[in-house]
């Protein structure tokens, strides 16, 4: 693999590069798939660490229309990028970000009665959406509350939603019993918009769809779905400079702890990335739990070749095997991948024991960012 983009005078020794052109093929897919509904887009956490400010207006200009963020200051920084869409803050409301969800045109989603009495007392005739909790104990007025509300002379919702607890999981249980509830619901708020599916709801097919989909994870190149082949487009590529090779002798260790014995001579090339950039130390090639029950450890790439990191990760410096490539091929100053084309996003999270979507979110800041596309 050539690099995505060849920066050699960065000082930086971990770039990122976000490949908007994949994310807007993803949106589409996700938008295919959601069939008669209007496909929208988590952008929360900084859209999930891919960089907010440029994943959502390039979302905008592919068609996306309604917007998902967790708070309301997240919403504030995207409005100026997202004139005309419809921002939705799935935290909710309380006195705090009231004036700045008012200001800046936001919709909250409103997620017990207290938030619900509290918009209603402080802006009854500007748009909310009502979530209700139908299976995960997490955000959302009961069943029993939503349908009270139905039957309110209040100002109703723009919108009823409410969120999936297994969807990553297709044959759960819950996921039958979530959509009959919620189906009953959206009967109660006849003529108001309902939206269920998340990225892994959307391929739960129609019953899932309603008439608005809200993919994250999908869009971001993350797998939707447990067992099944990631078919999205990767779209965070994350390297790390190498700063130096070395070589060292069979029976010297390598890294803290002496964790890794060699078992040969080996050439390692130390790299300039570690935990503190979300290259979680769960991930280490030897010395943490976690090798216990997942035996490899991550992995890196160089030109498209896997090479497995040696020992512990540390804070700023991580040290990969790369014994097994031709003398010469890696030098200081190349990059290695450690997500992206070769290492897909659940791989990386898998061999640190963690989510496509905890990957993307801790990236970190030292992180040089380029966007393409
Ligand atoms: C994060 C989130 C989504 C998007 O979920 P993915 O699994 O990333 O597709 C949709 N709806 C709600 C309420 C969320 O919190």
């Amino acid at each position: 693999m050539t690099s995505p983009s060849p920066h050699p005078d960065s000082a930086s020794t971990v770039r990122l590069t976000v490949d908007l052109g994949a994310l807007a093929d993803n949106w589409r897919t996700m938008r295919d798939l959601s069939g008669s509904a209007r496909c929208g887009a988590a952008v929360k956490a900084d859209g999930y660490g891919t960089g907010a400010d440029q994943a959502a207006p390039r979302l905008l200009r592919e068609g996306c229309r309604d917007f998902f963020v967790a708070d309301a200051t997240e919403g504030a920084r995207l409005r100026p990028a997202l004139p005309g869409a419809r921002i939705y803050v799935l935290n909710g409301v309380f006195e705090g970000s009231f004036a700045q969800t008012l200001s800046h045109d936001m919709i909250p989603v409103i997620n017990s009665t207290e938030q619900a009495a509290f918009w209603l007392a402080h802006a009854a005739s500007r748009p909310y959406a009502l979530q209700v909790d139908t299976g995960m104990n997490r955000l959302g007025l009961t069943p029993e509350q939503a349908v009270a509300h139905s039957q309110s002379d209040a100002p109703q919702p723009c919108l009823v939603m409410s969120h999936f607890a297994c969807a990553d999981d297709p044959d759960h249980p819950l996921n039958a019993g979530q959509i009959k509830t919620f189906q009953g619901l959206a009967d109660c708020f006849p003529d108001i918009e309902a939206s269920l599916a998340n990225s892994g709801g959307i391929h739960l097919g129609a019953r899932a769809h309603h008439q608005l989909t809200r993919p994250g994870i999908a869009l971001y190149g993350g797998e939707a779905v447990n067992g099944v082949a990631n078919r999205m487009l990767p779209v965070v590529t994350a390297e790390a400079r190498v700063l130096v090779l070395r070589h060292a002798q069979a029976g010297q260790s390598v890294s803290y702890g002496a964790a890794h014995r060699l078992t040969r001579d080996s050439r390692i090339a130390v790299c300039g990335v570690g935990y503190a950039d979300g290259f979680h130390r769960s991930g280490s090639g030897a010395g943490v739990p976690l090798r216990a029950s997942v035996a490899e450890g991550a992995m890196g790439a160089i030109n498209g070749v896997r090479v497995p990191v040696l020992g512990k990760i540390t804070m700023d410096l991580t040290m990969f095997d790369v014994t097994d490539l031709p003398e010469g091929s890696v030098q200081a100053g190349d990059w290695i991948e450690l997500m992206g084309p070769t290492i897909d996003v659940e791989e990386a999270a898998t061999a640190a024991g963690t989510i496509s979507y905890e990957m993307l979110t801790s990236l970190g800041r030292r992180y040089e960012r380029h966007y393409r596309g």
